[in-house]
């Protein structure tokens, strides 16, 4: 998507070949009209596949997914990250790697919102090393609902997130892809 490459262009700021900070339209201050585009897009892509709810992990991916369900007009699941294990019945667990803070959390779903019937596509801000789609995945699955794909703002192609993902049959959407990036340039696919 263009326009998503030139903000990244003109306002991303790459910390060093591996982090992409994008605090200033998409992680801390959000750029509406921007992210209104790309749920718009997303939501194009996806038409027609038969999609009853969006899934997201807290809390960066909910601006993006909850335009995209606005867009589609479905409702919007917000997969919870918990600090420590909560024994209830009532919740699907699973727990997640992360790379880029260095620790673990378990990521939480309420039984009530997703069954068997459900056709989820999956909407993250980033992919990076798949592990938190991953995670998402297997968590929706636990219900026996079925994946519709993962749609993401920005994809690090350079790091094996889609590999992970494709290989497990799952369809990657990326707006933006990049092919990679230092401290003074950024390179797109
Ligand atoms: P994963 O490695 O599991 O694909 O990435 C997990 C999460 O880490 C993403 O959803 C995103 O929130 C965050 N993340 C990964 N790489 C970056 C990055 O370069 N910049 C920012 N801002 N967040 C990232």
């Amino acid at each position: 998507m263009k326009l998503l490459e030139e903000k990244i262009k003109t306002d991303g700021v790459a910390l060093n070949e591996h982090i992409l900070k994008v605090d200033s339209f998409i992680n801390h201050q959000i750029d509406p009209l921007l992210m209104q585009e790309m749920a718009k897009e997303l939501a194009a892509h996806f038409k027609d596949r038969g999609i009853t709810k969006i899934a997201t992990i807290e809390s960066s991916g909910i601006a993006p997914a909850l335009l995209t369900s606005l867009a589609m007009e479905v409702p919007l699941l917000i997969l919870k990250k918990q600090p420590s294990k909560i024994l209830n019945q009532d919740l699907y667990q699973t727990v997640v790697t992360s790379f880029t803070k260095e620790t673990n959390y378990e990521l939480t779903l309420s039984k009530k919102y997703v069954s068997e019937n459900d056709h989820v596509l999956i909407v993250d801000d980033f992919l990076a090393n798949g592990e938190a789609a991953t995670a998402a995945i297997r968590l929706i699955r636990m219900s026996h609902a079925t994946i519709a794909g993962l749609g993401v703002l920005i994809e690090k192609s350079f790091q094996p997130g889609r590999e992970k993902l494709e290989s497990q049959g799952i369809e990657v959407y990326a707006l933006a892809r990049i092919g990679n990036m230092g401290e003074n340039f950024i390179s797109f696919i």
